[in-house]
């Protein structure tokens, strides 16, 4: 066993371009602030569609800087849905605002807008209609965001997208193909750069925007809240002169990691479409699995990225929900022993300790309990070999039967 290779559920691809890349920022002039860093959010802007990007610290920053754009204060509501990171329900709280949750449909892991609608509405009724409503790309695929779109405007509220899962990710709307993160059909998105997404910085995460508004607010929430912009300012004393317009934060991102992100970038087409084979790879072997384990079920018109490749282990006739995830339970601790690591993702945030204990996620989630209950999200990472998939399905084939 010493010998097998251990086969995480994501990891990044560095090669020598990329070290390249970095070491020469290393020995320029810049190593925060300068001029990468504005490179890097060029190339993210061509990625993503989006006009405007604004490249900070990590994901859970962009974030968070996004839940302040949208205006969310203290005491105002937001709503994500429950199975996603926790970062995604955090942002709302970090704003001073409490969020709420919506339930997923277990098929896809995606918001449900049955559910998504109701949450909307009652918080409408109650006289707290919510400021944001955060949708997740989850693994990859998109939630229909222009219904999502619609159901915010009703409310008054802002959309953020979620699209850590999802760069490189499409969706077709009345004929046209948009892309994740472009901003088409949300006011913000905001992206990860964390070793496991699709491209890495090591840290390091954007918010993307069409708003000019909007964007210049980010810049200067991403560096304490100051300004050298002459038009910007109140007064001026003279060329030294900055002025803090609003609370911001130090989440700025270094140039030396944006030389990774940019050298990144450029494989990023490359990256997306081995994870688009493996997926297929897996998706085929399934098949004679069905009665099983079933492929996370991606929507009509996305083209996922695959963050994440998740199957779900099948109730047996009558069998219960927690004898399915005993099962599920088995099978994550027998690829382990198979130097194989899967993950689970995610455990739903409503039932995380510190949120039951603020008072926070009350509801009935049955979609994210089933999710929950059976999801296990398998080794997907550019440079597995079409051979490693093949061991997990053998693995696995091996030991669902038990
Ligand atoms: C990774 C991730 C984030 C946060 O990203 P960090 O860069 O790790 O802070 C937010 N939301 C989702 C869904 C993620 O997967």
């Amino acid at each position: 066993m010493g010998l097998v290779k251990p086969l995480p559920y994501g990891r990044q691809s560095i090669d020598d371009d990329d070290v390249a890349a970095v070491t020469a920022v290393l020995r320029g002039d810049w190593l925060t602030q300068g001029p990468t860093v504005a490179e890097f959010e060029r190339a993210l802007a061509e990625i993503t569609g989006a006009r405007y990007v604004v490249a900070v610290s990590n994901g859970t920053a962009a974030l968070h800087l996004a839940a302040l754009a949208a205006g969310v204060n203290p005491g105002d509501a937001a709503i994500t849905s429950t199975i996603t990171f926790v970062a995604s329900a955090n942002c709302v709280r970090y704003a001073g605002g409490t969020p709420f949750f919506a339930d997923v449909d277990p098929r896809t892991a995606l918001v449900s807008l049955p559910s998504l609608e109701e949450h909307v509405d009652r918080l409408v009724r109650a006289g707290r209609p919510p400021k944001a409503i955060v949708p997740v790309d989850m693994t990859g695929s998109v939630p229909d965001l222009p219904r999502v779109q619609e159901i915010a405007k009703r409310a008054g509220a802002v959309v953020i997208e979620d699209a850590a899962h999802a760069l490189g990710s499409t969706y077709r709307h009345d004929g046209t193909t948009y892309r994740a993160g472009g901003c088409a059909h949300a006011t913000l998105a905001i992206l990860s750069f964390h070793p496991v997404k699709h491209l890495t910085t090591g840290e390091g995460g954007a918010i993307t925007t069409n708003d000019k508004a909007l964007y210049d607010e980010l810049l200067e929430l991403r560096s304490h809240g100051i300004t050298r912009e002459p038009s910007r300012l109140e007064r001026n004393d003279g060329p030294w002169y900055y002025e803090q317009r609003a609370l911001g934060f130090n989440y700025r991102i270094t140039d030396l990691q944006c030389a990774l992100g940019l050298s990144q970038a450029k494989k990023l087409p490359r990256f997306v479409a081995r994870r688009r084979a493996l997926a297929s790879l897996y998706d085929r072997a399934f098949t004679d699995l069905a009665e099983h384990l079933t492929p996370l079920s991606v929507p009509a018109g996305v083209d996922s990225a695959y963050h994440l490749y998740v199957v779900r282990l099948r109730a047996r006739p009558g069998e219960n929900q927690g004898s399915v995830a005993e099962r599920r339970k088995a099978l994550f601790s027998g690829l382990r022993e198979r130097q194989i690591f899967p993950q689970v993702h995610y455990i739903p945030v409503h039932t995380q300790p510190d949120f039951r204990r603020a008072g926070l996620g009350s509801g009935s989630f049955p979609g994210a309990e089933e999710y929950y209950a059976g999801c296990l999200s398998l080794p997907m990472f550019p440079a597995m070999e079409d051979d490693d998939v093949e061991r997990v399905v053998a693995a696995l084939s091996e030991l669902v039967v038990r």
